[in-house]
């Protein structure tokens, strides 16, 4: 319309702090509103009519912080740096309220025309708090609303006030409250910034902007830097006053920048927060002073693992044998039903012995992710990313690396590696991608249990277990300590993970999740897993063997095995698996773990019951019996399974998600087989020698 002005007005905020409510009430649309982060991936954008202005408001997606990293904190950032929207507005989750002013410190260079908006003031006052807007706004010099956007908002006077903003804004002005980088910082920041041309892109943001982003290690603006004729002048005196800082503060200027903006953010909490009922007592404070405690971290969290897994196996271990029993009845009513012949060996030998062996373990499988989903819903396994991160930041890693190893763990190492998207440097990344496939996933379950459940007592399977899990850990640590050392990388990373408040969960979430996710198994069990069952039934059943003995069922003959596919290429290989202990029949169910780990155990069951004709024994009772196993050979069988080339699902995701580096490929699928053959060959020869489990 002609005459009518246009106002760019851009929401940012952190993830969950309400943005997407708050665009909503103002733009008077209704768009799908969720309650975890993440919802908002794209921007999103809305125009309305006020008064004679054309208002066009953008939901942008959640960030911590403008210094991104990670993909969807990116658009956020691009957008405020490219588009310059004439208005900012703040949502400020004030149950959060430092964290959210992390940001906000961040957006202070960015714009003078912020308006601020302190949300989910509900929470704030159940906690016993309050703020006070009026001495907020005083102090910071930008218009600040406080509001319940879940239930309602003053939308007209935001929006006279965004049209007052926008008029004074023709008279530029910096807002009040400024963080204040210190002297030694703002010397250096002078000098690097006296070499910036003033005609550079983004110079027209705060002072030093440009040189503060290049003290940050901003690859963007490194870019633009490189494009310079002056760059070689400027990137010198960016590494002497790098060198500077660190040398007068003993930390990278990273570091001291992310301290002094927190710092920034506290000082205006002390100011502005008052407390209303002081004897409240808040529940999460208190549980957090013991979960987050110097000392009592580590081994509270380790507490928290060895209790899912004390739950998962005391709990799973009855309902497992039932289904075992339940099985082998089943295999035996079919058994009897067929007649002899090949059909009824597909069916029993290869479907039931293959998927069977797998679907017995549901129930453990349920349990352990009901565990899960407690300790996730309950606001526990956020802390336990925050209590970690000291110690992946040992090994190269951060502390959101945990999740990412926490999916695989019992899980899957798909979804893990896909996880690692929440990562904010490429190296951390790249690293843990790689090592998330050492942990036990929910496929290598069934066969350490089965395993441990031969060879180890009743009372030790689950120390023994838990020992496995330790073990997968501490390898994957080492592996990644050691890319760390081997990859050079120039980019910092800072953690950030919100804490929610602890809360008991609610059941009927639980079984959804514990569902959710059981089914996943089940489902693979169905498809691929029966598919590749009858694959590795094929292989041990063709060629054929001549029929020597006519009274003998020729799928069953020991010349069968040695006649059949399976049976060449385990002979083929038999050489390089012997060192380690492990004859053909091992050779060939590693080799089948390729295709997915808990086929190791249903390729067994297939060897198993080709090779025995007594249907009533369960695999556990055949590798028992059978002498060509020892319990050190099961401890080499073990490391060998934890360590060697994950399945192909994981193989192809990690391809994809390293932009299909063949080296890193190969480094999975070649070196881990290597590593694995190797750590075996040490264990299994040192336990020969000592005489240690032979028998
Ligand atoms: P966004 O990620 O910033 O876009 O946040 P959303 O707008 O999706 O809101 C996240 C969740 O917080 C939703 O479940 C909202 O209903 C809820 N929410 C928004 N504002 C408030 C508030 O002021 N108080 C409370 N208790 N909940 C709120
Ligand atoms: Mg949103």
């Amino acid at each position: 319309m002609p005459g009518n002005k246009n106002i760019i007005v851009a929401l940012v905020g952190n993830p969950n702090s309400g943005k997407s409510t708050i665009f909503n009430s103002l733009t008077g649309e209704n768009q799908h509103v969720g309650n975890y982060p993440g919802v908002t991936v794209e921007k999103r954008e809305s125009t309305r009519k006020y008064n004679d202005y054309n208002i066009t408001f953008i939901d942008l997606p959640g960030t911590y912080s403008l210094s991104a990293y990670s993909s969807d904190e990116t658009v956020t950032k691009d957008f405020l740096i490219y588009q310059k929207p004439d208005i900012i507005i703040n949502v400020i989750d004030t149950s959060n309220i430092e964290r959210n002013l992390y940001l906000f410190s961040q957006i202070t260079e960015l714009s003078s025309s912020i308006i601020i908006i302190l949300n989910m003031i509900d929470i704030l006052k159940s906690k016993g708090k309050d703020i006070d807007e009026n001495k907020m706004e005083n102090l910071l010099g930008v218009p600040v609303f406080a509001t319940i956007a879940s239930k309602n908002i003053s939308t007209i006077n935001i929006l006279s006030t965004i049209v007052t903003t926008f008029e004074n804004n023709k008279i530029k002005k910096q807002p009040r409250a400024k963080v204040d980088y210190t002297d030694v910082i703002k010397e250096e920041l002078d000098k690097i910034d006296s070499l910036i041309p003033k005609t550079l892109e983004f110079s027209m943001f705060a002072k030093y902007w440009v040189s503060l982003k290049l003290l940050e290690n901003d690859t963007q603006i490194l870019k633009l830097i490189e494009n310079l004729k002056d760059r070689d002048k400027i990137l010198q005196q960016l590494q002497k006053s790098i060198k500077h800082i660190k040398g007068h503060f003993n930390q990278s200027p990273c570091s001291i920048i992310v301290n002094i903006r927190y710092g920034f953010a506290n000082s205006i909490v002390k100011t502005i927060l008052k407390n209303t009922t002081r004897n409240k007592i808040d529940i999460t404070e208190v549980i957090d002073t013991f979960v987050l405690n110097k000392y009592l971290a580590i081994p509270i969290f380790a507490l928290v693992m060895y209790m899912i897994f004390k739950f998962t196996f005391t709990f799973s271990g009855p309902l497992v044998n039932i289904f075992d029993i339940f099985f082998k009845w089943f295999e035996n009513l079919i058994a009897n039903i067929l007649p002899a012949g090949e059909l009824k060996s597909l069916i029993v030998d290869g479907i039931i012995g293959g998927v069977g062996s797998l679907l017995k373990f549901f129930p453990l499988v349920l349990f352990m992710f009901f565990a899960i989903a407690f300790f996730e819903d309950s606001g526990y396994m956020a802390r336990a990313a925050f209590v970690m991160d000291k110690i992946m930041n040992r090994f190269g890693l951060s502390g959101k690396s945990f999740l990412p190893l926490m999916l695989s763990t019992n899980g899957c190492a798909v979804p893990g590696i896909l996880a690692t998207r929440t990562l904010d440097s490429n190296k951390d990344r790249l690293i843990t991608m790689f090592v998330v496939p050492f942990m036990i996933c929910g496929a290598k379950l069934p066969v350490f249990a089965l395993i441990i459940g031969v060879f180890f007592p009743r009372k030790y399977q689950t120390p023994t277990m838990f020992m496995m899990y330790i073990l997968s850990i501490i390898i994957a640590l080492t592996i990644a300590k050691i890319l760390n050392n081997t990859i050079s990388s120039t980019e910092a990373s800072h953690l950030v993970i919100e804490l929610p408040p602890y809360h008991i969960p609610a059941l009927k979430g639980l079984l959804l999740k514990m569902w959710e996710r059981g089914l996943l198994y089940v489902k693979k069990a169905g498809t691929v897993i029966l598919f590749i069952s009858i694959l590795i039934w094929a292989a041990f059943t063709y060629p054929k063997a001549p029929i020597i003995n006519s009274n003998l069922r020729v799928m069953k003959t020991p010349l069968q095995i040695d006649y059949s596919l399976a049976g060449r290429v385990g002979s083929l290989l038999e050489p390089i698996f012997k060192p380690i202990g492990m004859d053909k029949n091992r050779a060939i169910a590693l080799m089948s773990g390729f295709a997915a780990k808990e086929v190791i155990v249903s390729t067994l069951g297939t060897i198993y019951s080709i090779e025995e004709n007594d249907q009533h024994k369960s695999l556990k009772d055949k590798i028992k019996n059978d002498s060509s196993w020892s319990s050190l050979k099961g401890i080499t069988f073990l490391i060998f399974c934890l360590i060697y080339m994950p399945c192909i699902a994981s193989v192809i995701v990690f391809f994809k998600e390293t932009n299909y580096n063949y080296k890193w490929l190969l480094g999975m699928v070649l070196g881990n087989t290597l590593l694995a053959w190797i750590c075996s060959f040490i264990i299994f020869q040192i336990g020969n020698f000592l005489k240690i489990g032979i028998i």
